[in-house]
């Protein structure tokens, strides 16, 4: 484990109190709550722990920077992106490093999520150069519009354990960029990303105030309260479904905008004239990312009846290869679980299923500990009815089942609460582009088992969420848009 002398350093170097103001301060009563490595069950340090005061307080700095910050130049706010990308990209190591301590991710995937949270900054450092805005003579000739887009003000960010950075970058990217302030709030078990992520934005030159951070044991109790209070304007949400409609309610209240990026329960599709290594391949992709702890995995196989034994076969074969173990470890392709309650569902899933009468062709039961480990698992002929289909898995479990024709298959794919992501393999472009139409979802990875990209738009449909993050979409979420009516006379 070539990083490991280093662990103990990277986790000090990090900040472990709020961000309110500018400052890093203690919660309320000096309250704090620990964080575990899910690969050891270990405490890797104690951070601070908000209550609704110290929740209220950095509302109140958000408040008090707005009116500045939506007067920066757009130019300043992009190049305190810019400058924020090249301090990520060039702390890659340190900082992947602390992202698998606390999520559990092998190091090679914590990498690639440093450099894809960077390319958000990136991304949303152009973007905040082209606020476009509008200028029309309205139909009776005499009347002019002119059409401004303003910063929605205060925003509240909640983010996910699973991409402890990318999805806070994807979020305040363009919140900066737009020109609003924001109250963020990591997950309880992964804050340390974001605590790093916070002292990187004051590091390339955000003014205080503009980014105030929240760790807090107490979501519920913390967040309500910012909600019902009527300043901020917007609430932008990374999370589960069943949170994200509890929140859902409580902006009803003020009416305040939302983006909901919710959770999924991808169909993969694959047609008997696909190139079956590539299936394969982009298989492993959508199934294996984050350890299958992702809104995009790949959460139902249709495999057409001519190729699924065959599919299912290599899939097991390259599945039951990969190595197990700590994140940190050289060479490890599968990390632990999150918790044990992460596992134990896993493992609920995959003994109903095989209850239900499918086949388990590669792991099948969870490891012994310590850490939250369950192998890679190919199941073939998944029924229908197993709980697997309806719920999102979020381990390394692939249900694979046959399906005959393409309006069969279209049927089952949509036959589900969720719309966030598919992923479809066929060599025949009508097919595909007929079938992608039919499908009810945000995205569609056509022969690619990945669709995430900074400069695409990202989101979902049905209980999958609404609004959209990243491309040229994602700045829009924090912009208001005002039009001034005048007469010429
Ligand atoms: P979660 O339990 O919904 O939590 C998400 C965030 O909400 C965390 O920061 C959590 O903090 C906070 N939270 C929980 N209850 C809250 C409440 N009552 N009020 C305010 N905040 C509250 O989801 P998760 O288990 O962390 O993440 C996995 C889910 O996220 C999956 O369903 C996945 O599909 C979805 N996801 C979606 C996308 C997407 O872009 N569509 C991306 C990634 C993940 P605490 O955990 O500290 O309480």
């Amino acid at each position: 484990m070539g990083t490991s002398l280093d662990a103990g350093s990277i986790i000090d170097a990090v900040p472990k109190q709020l961000l309110v103001a500018g400052a890093w301060v203690d919660a309320e009563a000096s309250a704090t709550f620990p964080v575990e490595d899910p690969a050891t069950g270990d405490v890797l340090c104690e951070v601070a722990d908000a209550s609704p005061t110290d929740g209220r307080r950095a509302l109140d700095a958000a408040v008090a920077a707005a009116p500045g910050w939506a007067g920066h130049a757009p130019r300043e706010r992009g190049e305190i992106l810019r400058r924020a990308y090249q301090l990520l990209i060039d702390r890659r190591e340190d900082l992947a490093v602390l992202m698998t301590l606390e999520m559990g991710k092998p190091l090679a995937e914590s990498r690639t999520e440093i450099t894809y949270a960077a390319e958000f900054f990136r991304w949303f450092a152009e973007e905040a150069v082209r606020i476009d805005g509008g200028y029309a003579v309205a139909p009776n000739g005499q009347g002019r519009f002119l059409v401004m887009r303003q910063p929605v003000g205060p925003c509240l960010l909640i983010t996910p354990w699973n991409f402890p950075m990318a999805m806070g970058t994807r979020k305040i990217g363009p919140a900066v960029a737009a020109g609003c302030t924001m109250v963020v709030k990591p997950a309880g078990q992964t804050p340390l990303s974001m605590l790093a992520l916070a002292a990187v934005m004051a590091e390339a030159g955000l003014p205080d105030g503009v980014l105030n951070l929240l760790t807090t044991s107490s979501s519920g109790a913390v967040i309500e309260p910012l909600i019902r209070d009527g300043r901020a304007r917007k609430l932008s949400f990374t999370g589960s479904t069943q949170v994200g409609r509890v929140l859902l309610e409580q902006c009803a209240d003020q009416v305040l905008r939302t983006s909901m990026e919710l959770g999924g329960n991808a169909p993969f599709i694959v047609f008997d004239d696909a190139d079956l290594d590539a299936a394969v391949e982009g298989a492993l992709l959508a199934k294996m990312r984050n350890i299958g702890e992702a809104c995009t995995a790949a959460n139902r196989f249709y495999v057409q009846a001519g190729v699924v034994d065959a599919f299912a076969n290599a899939l097991a074969e390259r599945m039951g290869a990969l190595k197990i173990g700590p994140g940190v470890d050289d060479g490890v392709e599968v990390g632990p679980l999150i918790d044990a309650s992460a596992r134990d569902k896993v493992a609920g899933l995959v003994d109903d299923a095989v209850k239900r009468g499918a086949t388990v062709l590669t792991g099948g039961a969870p490891l012994d500990g310590p850490g939250h480990f369950y192998p890679p698992t190919v199941l073939h002929g998944v029924p229908g009815e197993a709980r697997m289909r309806d719920e999102e898995i979020f381990g390394p479990v692939a249900p694979v089942s046959s399906f005959d024709t393409e309006d069969e298959v279209v049927d089952v794919a949509n036959d589900t609460e969720y719309g966030l992501v598919a992923y479809l393999f066929t060599r025949d472009l009508s097919r595909a582009i007929r079938v992608a139409e039919r499908l009810e979802v945000g995205m569609v990875g056509l022969n690619q088992g990945i669709v995430s990209n900074p400069a695409a738009p990202f989101g979902g449909v049905k209980h999958s969420g609404l609004g959209r993050e990243g491309g040229r979409y994602g700045i829009d979420e924090f912009l208001e848009t005002k039009y001034v009516a005048l007469e010429l006379r």
